[in-house]
């Protein structure tokens, strides 16, 4: 099994499905009732409210527009959002926007919509890091104005070099100590786009021997002289993300500004800037673990790479971890969320196994899909006592356990496909083993009648061409009469009133567990059976009105999903989001 072959640094957090299934669901819940521990967030917060330090709270979601939204952005999402919604607080949107060499309108575009997707409603405007690009430079101008940033002209190979290592202190810039004033007139120059790219920074005065590099006099402003896609050419010079960060939730009134753990040793500059600077309120930093998940890669730059390098077919790719892949693949914005609440919320990182994931997804699509019926493989079965004009509507339930959502019409006439591995002319095999199509023995249509194999016609190759049968008469919703013991039920597709459809078949993109720890590029380690494209597939008439956003159940194949972008009326093309179950032996 995967997780013997787990080294001890990718031991994967336990999960038991059945704990979680048998507690209610935890969403939107008055924290009063809760019966969960809390998170150590979750226990900040009461404690911070039952102190009146706060009266509520404000949260934020705080994306850099330069990539789509993936799935691990979805659990700082719900986290934000959650928090909010628990302790009737609110939580924002805000974009970090301020590096315009990566950034991308289409990209803010994207992921407002896909936290609109994912179920979420920002408090009030969105908000942009941008928007204070001008009270951060005022900021900036009162750190010079009280002798605790400088203008440095070393270069950033120089910064680099002056700044030490781990066990080594840095050195002070020999600019470090030029007067506020001097500064001052820089800054504004740099603003202006006097000084060439590159020339000068704007470093805080923090301190050079601190043991964290972070504080090392760190750079807070660049000349860049790009336009940006909100501000267009206004400004050349550009705040670090350092600079913005804990600046803009000071100005929105953020209480508890929460973060992935990678930002724990920038929580002291966090801090250092709130401290030195004229804010309206006094945020605090948290860090959580970040979520990653085997066989998935989670970064924005990987993914991106992905992309350019055309080995999926974009961003939303059925086999991308990004919401807008994940949706496109038939994934709900519910089953998301239900795995984001599943998750432990803890101070160290971890690594979920993938069919945490996957349960979410099938649980989901197991309560919500409609059912229907798909033969990919097809083969003719002819059914000669059965009047060859006649067509007979079966009205069979669009969900087995929901009544509520109706039947479906689904038409049974003398010919019909079934799938070929449902059929042998095998009679050695036990009714246990095979619980299909026999020849010579019966078997249930879904939905229908019981009918038997008889005799089966060959092509030249010796391969089935049609197989032939009869119906058992008055079998449809009948128990089988006595002496007839269909060997099981498998799925069906009227010949005549027939939908012809494509399927795309999805595996994990990724054939190894840890593709970013191999000895070879992580590209290297794509699966090349990761998609698969079944031509001339037969689904039942009814799924000739199947809608974008819905989701099927194949019966007997799995979850599928119309594809949102290939598929049109004249050629349906179906996703496969999930099979029906886990086959734990695949991935041994
Ligand atoms: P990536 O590492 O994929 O490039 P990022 O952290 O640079 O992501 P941001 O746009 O800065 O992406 O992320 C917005 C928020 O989402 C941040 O608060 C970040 O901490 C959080 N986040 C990003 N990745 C994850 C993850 N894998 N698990 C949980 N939260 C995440
Ligand atoms: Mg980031």
């Amino acid at each position: 099994m995967l997780r013997n072959t787990l080294s001890a640094k990718h031991s994967i957090k336990e999960f038991s499905f059945k704990r979680y299934n048998a507690k209610s669901r935890m969403r939107n819940v008055d924290m009063s009732n809760r019966e969960e521990p809390l998170n150590f967030i979750e226990k900040t917060i009461q404690s911070d409210l039952d102190s009146g330090g706060f009266s509520s709270i404000r949260t934020r979601f705080p994306p850099e527009p330069n990539g789509y939204l993936h799935i691990g952005h979805a659990k700082s999402i719900c986290l934000n959002f959650g928090l909010a919604t628990s302790f009737s607080g609110e939580c924002n949107l805000r974009f970090d926007d301020t590096n315009p060499e990566k950034e991308d309108g289409e990209f803010v575009r994207a992921i407002i919509d896909d936290v609109k997707w994912l179920g979420f409603q920002w408090d009030g405007e969105i908000r942009y890091a941008s928007d204070y690009f001008l009270k951060l430079y005022e900021w900036a101008q009162h750190l010079v104005s009280v002798n605790k940033a400088y203008v440095c002209e070393l270069d950033l190979d120089e910064i680099r070099r002056y700044r030490g290592t781990l066990t080594e202190k840095g050195t002070n810039s020999p600019y470090r100590d030029r007067s506020p004033e001097e500064s001052l007139v820089l800054l504004e120059r740099m603003r202006k786009g006097e000084i060439d790219e590159g020339a000068m920074t704007l470093r805080a005065k923090i301190d050079m021997g601190s043991p964290n590099i972070n504080m090392r006099d760190p750079v807070i402003y660049r000349i860049k002289k790009l336009e940006h896609q909100r501000t267009g050419a206004e400004w050349k010079i550009y705040p670090s993300y350092d600079f913005a960060h804990g600046q803009g939730d000071a100005l929105e009134g953020i209480t508890h500004s929460i973060c992935t753990l990678e930002f724990q040793a920038n929580r002291p500059l966090y801090d250092w800037f709130i401290a030195n600077l004229p804010v309206p309120s006094k945020p605090r930093q948290y860090e959580f673990g970040r979520l990653n998940i085997n066989y998935l890669v989670l970064s924005k730059r990987k993914l991106k790479k992905l992309v350019d390098d055309k080995l999926v077919d974009g961003w939303d790719d059925p086999r991308m971890p990004t919401l807008r892949g994940l949706r496109r693949r038939g994934v709900s914005a519910r089953a998301i969320r239900d795995f984001c609440d599943s998750l432990a919320i803890a101070k160290t990182d971890g690594i979920v196994d993938i069919s945490q994931l996957e349960h979410f997804v099938r649980d989901d699509l197991n309560r919500h899909a409609y059912r229907g019926m798909c033969v990919m493989n097809p083969v003719r079965l002819s059914l000669h006592n059965y009047e060859a004009a006649k067509t007979e509507i079966l009205d069979i339930p669009r969900h087995p356990d929901r009544l509520d959502l109706g039947l479906r019409e689904v038409p049974f006439s003398s010919t019909i496909f079934i799938d070929r591995n449902d059929f042998t002319e095998d009679t050695s095999l036990s009714r246990k083993k095979f619980k299909r199509l026999v020849l010579g023995d019966y078997v249930r249509l879904r939905g229908g009648y019981i009918v038997k194999a008889t005799s089966v016609d060959k092509n030249a190759r010796g391969e089935v061409q049609q197989i032939n049968g009869e119906i058992v008469e008055k079998t449809v919703g009948q128990a089988p009469p006595a002496g007839i013991k269909p060997r099981g039920v498998i799925h069906w597709v009227s010949e005549a009133h027939a939908v012809n459809c494509t399927i795309r078949q999805y595996d994990r993109l990724f054939s190894t567990a840890f593709p970013e720890e191999g000895n070879k590029p992580f590209v290297d380690y794509i699966n090349p059976k990761s998609l698969v494209i079944k031509r001339n597939c037969k689904a039942e008439a009814s799924l000739k009105n199947a809608s974008i956003g819905e989701h099927y159940q194949f019966e007997r194949e799995g979850y599928y999903c119309l594809d949102s972008v290939l598929s049109c009326p004249s050629d349906l093309v179906f996703n496969c989001t999930i099979g029906l179950r886990e086959n734990p032996d695949k991935y041994k």
